[in-house]
């Protein structure tokens, strides 16, 4: 059995003075079409209380094609792309006044905040190192991982990020229905601040230096921005080298989150994670954080459609109380965030906090997956040992009474 998965490109393409200037002309008259057909829909709500679609607009857009010659020169899925984007920003406010949410009417775009237009089909060429765009031309593109060969390209998204040009394809991509029953390697990943990753086999992954030198830089940056002039030269500088520096520190993140995941799909065949929507809710309030959040849901994103891709498997699980239950007795510990040992007073397991902590979310996601009987006797086990010498007094026949094992029937 195959299925189809969606997966985005984005490579860095290299226009030429002359089709720089196209892609500007153009970003300007997608802006400007998306902010008059803003206008339009208001004001007949406003007025009239009328709901005008996007097929109501695409059809005007004949007509106006007749006398405005701005418009036809831009390719004409890219147009209709755009009013496919104005109509996706009503139906999401839309929806989320019907869910009583904070709704947050769509916006006017200014200049500097409508970067990017896209052919929704056809229109767009992909060769060796050369990206043709109909009407614009053939623009320099470095692929730096190639797209798989049977994938199929449905949309191409030309991106302005301050002075560089990107061009993001979503392909689909056929894999095989993965088989989930062989789980033989499973880890459980505690997600956090010093330590970037911990597994449950004790392993950690850092932050690394140069990413915490530039994590700094950036929060520099953004102070000085902060106590410059409003619209002066100065300032117009210091955004410059905040959104730099901030692209800095993106890309570097990026690249470590890919090596790290890359070697944990490799590695692994269920990775657990703790889900991150339950635990903001949780912990939230006790974090400075906003950078390692950043990371922490790229890296399970990259986790997750790597995994997929690999026919591996990823859980997430319940966050609650993973870093104070004990992961040998299961009993509540309760301890400090600055006590980073867990020392259980009621089985005498002595065990870095972390690890602890990977180890209940690791258990938790083997509760929840259907592969566990499998692997019992697998490197689960060996993984268990480990635990297991870390204890003050133990004995081997302790392996049989684990609580992990002895839930594993009720699957
Ligand atoms: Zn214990």
């Amino acid at each position: 059995m195959t299925a189809k998965i969606k997966r985005t490109f984005k490579y860095r393409i290299y226009p030429n003075r002359e089709q720089k200037s196209i892609l500007e002309t153009w970003l300007d008259i997608c802006r400007v079409l998306y902010n008059d057909c803003l206008t339009e829909r208001r004001d007949a709500w406003d007025i009239s209380q009328k709901y005008i679609s996007y097929y109501d607009q695409c059809n005007q857009l004949r007509e106006i094609k007749t006398f405005d010659n701005e418009i036809k020169e831009v390719h004409s899925q890219v147009i209709q792309n755009v009013l496919k984007r104005i109509d996706k920003s009503f139906k999401n406010f839309f929806r989320r006044v019907k869910r009583r949410e904070k709704a947050g009417y769509p916006r006017y775009k200014g200049k500097d905040r409508y970067d990017s237009f896209t052919y929704p089909q056809s229109g767009f060429k992909l060769e060796d190192k050369k990206l043709i765009l109909s009407k614009i031309g053939s623009v320099n593109i470095k692929k730096h991982r190639d797209i798989p060969e049977d994938a199929k390209i449905k949309t191409c998204t030309i991106e302005r990020e301050l002075d560089r040009w990107y061009a993001c394809f979503t392909v689909e991509i056929e894999i095989e229905e993965p088989n989930y029953e062989a789980i033989t390697n499973p880890i459980g990943i505690d997600l956090g601040i010093s330590h970037l990753i911990t597994l449950s086999n004790g392993d950690m992954e850092d932050n690394p230096r140069y990413l915490v030198r530039s994590e700094g830089k950036l929060k520099r940056r953004q102070k000085k921005l902060s106590k410059s002039k409003k619209q002066s030269n100065n300032r117009t500088k210091r955004r410059f080298e905040v959104v730099k520096t901030h692209r800095t520190v993106r890309d570097q993140r990026t690249d470590l989150l890919h090596k790290i995941s890359r070697s944990l799909v490799n590695t692994y065949d269920l990775i657990v994670f703790e889900d991150l929507k339950i635990r903001n809710m949780l912990k939230n309030h006790h974090l400075a954080k906003s950078i390692s959040d950043v990371s922490w849901s790229q890296l399970t994103n990259f986790v997750s459609y790597k995994a997929e891709e690999a026919g591996k498997r990823v859980e997430f699980v319940n966050p609650r109380n993973t870093s104070l239950e004990c992961s040998n007795c299961g009993k509540i510990v309760k301890k400090p965030l600055s006590q980073r040992t867990h020392k259980c007073p009621f089985c005498g397991l002595v065990m870095d906090r972390d690890k602890n902590a990977a180890i209940n979310i690791l258990n938790r996601g083997l509760r929840k997956s259907k592969g566990f009987s499998i692997c019992q006797k697998s490197s689960i086990f060996e993984q268990l040992k480990n635990v297991g010498q870390e204890l003050s007094e133990f004995k081997p026949e302790d392996f049989s009474k684990r609580r992990m094992i002895q839930e594993a029937p009720m699957l």
